[in-house]
């Protein structure tokens, strides 16, 4: 009876797993056709001057818009981008994306198109040898001045191995585009990134961020952070801002960019145009 009952557990165990299994490799299969049918893309997250409350750039995010499961977020799929090596060509198709929209938002929208727009990068694009070159030449077919792309690293990822990662963003340097370091304060060594790597913008993870109204604690490290930044000469983005009291102690932190669901979600690149947040100075402004 017993035996039984563990036989069946093994069994529903078995199944489950199997299941996982072949789910992912579905998966796999899936996105090995979703590059060239057309079912990723794009949306974009302003980037605010907590100051004004302006639209000063953009960060580009991917979408997967499968043809059966609906929308797959990138946290779902970049793991197995990566481990596939498919990672190389989205990577490229986002940077080719993300320029080509730059371009028609100077077009459409002039003065009030975002400055710059970010991408991110993942750790298996820092060892491509001929990035450098992709990006001078995108830059280029999309007649995009260089320090108007912004690339997103994580700690995490320039340190696994961090002489490649010097090398590569160095060389990337050169060509004029400006260099993030993403979800800063989540990683093992954020002090060492920033003096071993040629960084512009610091983003200060949204897990900080979230507590910085509760705990004096948080407050104080961010107060650091960006009091740190400002005299190294590098400009800093608070993520995940979604309440008017935390855009409010960002403020008196004197932290210069903000991006959260408070001031606006990803949005598809033709609605950029309707985001306006009305700025105030007491951080009123919410209803
Ligand atoms: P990330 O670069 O740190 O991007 C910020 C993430 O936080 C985005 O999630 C964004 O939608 C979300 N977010 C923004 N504001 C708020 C907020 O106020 N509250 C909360 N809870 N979340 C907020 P998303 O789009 O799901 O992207 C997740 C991660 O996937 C990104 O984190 C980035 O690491 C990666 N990713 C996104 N697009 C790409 C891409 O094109 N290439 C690569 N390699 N990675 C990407
Ligand atoms: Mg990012
Ligand atoms: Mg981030
Ligand atoms: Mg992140």
């Amino acid at each position: 009876e017993a035996k039984l009952a563990g036989k069946g557990r093994y069994m529903v165990f078995d199944v489950t797993m199997r299941q996982r299994v072949q789910n992912r490799l579905n998966l796999e299969n899936d996105l090995r056709d979703a590059v060239d049918s057309d079912q990723l893309f794009l949306m974009y997250q302003p980037i605010v001057s907590l100051e004004t409350g302006q639209l000063d750039s953009v960060e580009a995010l991917i979408r997967w818009k499968h043809p059966v499961r609906g929308l797959i977020s990138p946290g779902d799929f970049i793991p197995i981008a990566e481990e596939t090596g498919l990672i190389v060509p989205i990577g490229q198709w986002v940077l080719d994306q993300a320029c080509s929209q730059f371009a028609i938002w100077q077009n459409t929208l002039g003065a009030s198109a975002p400055r710059s727009v970010s991408i991110n990068l993942s750790r298996k694009q820092l060892v491509l040898e001929d990035l450098p070159e992709i990006i001078r030449r995108t830059l280029n077919q999309a007649g995009m001045a260089p320090e108007c792309l912004h690339l997103e690293v994580t700690e995490s990822a320039i340190m696994k191995d961090a002489a490649a990662a010097t090398r590569l963003l160095g060389a990337i340097k050169e060509i004029g585009v400006k260099l993030a370091i993403d979800d800063f304060g989540t990683g093992y060594s954020s002090l060492a990134c920033l003096h071993q790597f040629p960084l512009d913008i610091l983003k200060i993870d949204r897990s900080f961020v979230a507590n910085i109204d509760r705990g004096r604690d948080f407050a104080a490290m961010v107060h650091a952070v960006a009091q740190l930044a400002r005299n190294l000469n590098i400009q800093v983005v608070a993520e995940g801002i979604e309440t008017a009291e935390q855009a409010l102690v960002l403020q008196t932190f004197e932290c210069e960019f903000g991006q959260g669901y408070y001031f606006c979600r990803p949005v598809m690149p033709d609605q950029l145009q309707l985001f306006s947040f009305r700025p105030t100075l007491t951080g009123q402004q919410a209803a």
